[in-house]
């Protein structure tokens, strides 16, 4: 379904509850409070009333999916699902205000949602599997130098690209050869953090692992079997082993980034991350799923942007707030005290001159 067939399919909020309805009940409607299948249809259209005595709430389809509580006009939202399924790289907050025809916090907020409902678990990854890890976050700016910054600015004098970088995002991730991809931000590249990652997401009897020569992955080799690629001694390809599928998953990452967000905050990068990994999973699909989409988002578990995600984002590691780091004040505090101490002499020797003329004068 493309855009044009969505806006023709769903002229109004009815279209859309009858739908979703069909959709995630298929004419059997749940209660979503209690589990109840015991509900009469109340009056008002698209609404039901749960028998159960100790529950006896109405409900709509939309309670507990993304959709909860969301004030954008349903036939708009859809259309704004379409676009975003459509767009390979994603699509900025500002491109959908325009082209929905809402403002700007109604877009994010939609999309938002949306990714909510992209967030998935894989599991069971076999075959050939990639590892690498990506650092995103801008080229370090030209600072003012305060005696606060003068010890963080030195370090950041040559930034360095990929390993070793400061003050950026650190995105883990594996590919299966043709396959699914999965990504997790981490707060650090240890051997505990990857291992963790390697024996939720991979099936250890079935996969054989590809890395580079980054030393966290050692550890890999006690439960897989693992070849290296020696990146550092410009080695790329070695027959069938090299990491190239995830560098190519990165590219498509950063140009989405570059290209379409331009500027995207940590807390919420988790939810970007999904938002690609789940149209890369689903690459070769000819036209968008539009209705494999509607089936995820209004499946349980899907969390919602206002109330604390029920899925998976909780889990995912938010890198923690970005702290300045400290000022090595010495170097800076020495540098004064030499300064200081030249001041003092000079003083010193002005006063000596002045007193060598007094005492000629008299
Ligand atoms: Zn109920």
């Amino acid at each position: 379904m493309n855009v044009i067939s969505i806006s023709d399919k769903f002229h109004t909020k009815e279209d859309c509850l009858g739908y979703m309805e069909n959709l995630r009940w298929s004419g059997h409607p749940v209660c979503p409070y209690c589990g109840s299948t015991d509900n009469i249809p109340v009056k008002k259209e698209f609404r039901h009333h749960c028998n159960n005595p100790e529950c006896k709430k109405t409900f709509s389809v939309l309670i507990g999916t993304i959709f909860e509580g969301a004030r954008l006009p349903l036939p708009k939202f859809f259309v704004l699902i379409g676009l975003m399924l459509n767009a390979r790289k994603g699509i900025s907050s500002m491109q959908l205000r325009r082209d929905v025809g809402i403002t700007v916090r109604s877009s994010w907020y939609a999309a938002m949602r949306v990714r909510c409902a992209m967030v998935e678990t894989i599991s069971d990854m076999k075959g050939t599997v990639e590892a690498d890890e990506m650092y995103v976050g801008g080229k370090p700016r030209h600072r003012k130098v305060t005696a606060d910054n003068v010890a963080w600015l030195s370090r950041l004098e040559k930034p360095k690209r990929g390993r070793g970088a400061q003050n950026k995002v650190k995105v883990a991730g594996m590919v299966e050869r043709d396959g699914r991809v999965i990504t997790k931000v981490l707060s650090n590249f240890t051997a505990q953090n990857l291992l963790a990652m390697l024996k939720r997401y991979v099936n250890i009897d079935k996969a054989t692992l590809m890395t580079d020569e980054f030393a966290s992955y050692n550890s890999f080799d006690e439960y897989v079997t693992r070849h290296v690629i020696k990146h550092k001694q410009k080695e790329y390809v070695r027959g069938n082993v090299h990491t190239n599928t995830i560098e190519g998953y990165w590219s498509i990452v950063k140009a989405g980034i570059k290209g379409q967000y331009r500027v995207l905050s940590r807390r919420y990068f988790p939810f970007y991350l999904a938002e690609f990994a789940y149209k890369y999973n689903r690459r070769n699909a000819q036209s968008l799923q539009f209705e494999s989409f509607m089936k995820d988002a209004l499946s349980d578990g899907k969390c919602l942007i206002y109330h604390k995600p029920k899925g998976d984002p909780l889990k995912i590691v938010y890198p923690r707030k970005n702290k300045p780091a400290k000022a090595n004040t010495r170097k800076f505090n020495k540098a004064n005290k030499d300064a200081g101490k030249t001041k003092a002499k000079k003083k010193i020797a002005k006063a000596k001159k002045k007193k060598e003329i007094k005492t000629e004068k008299e």
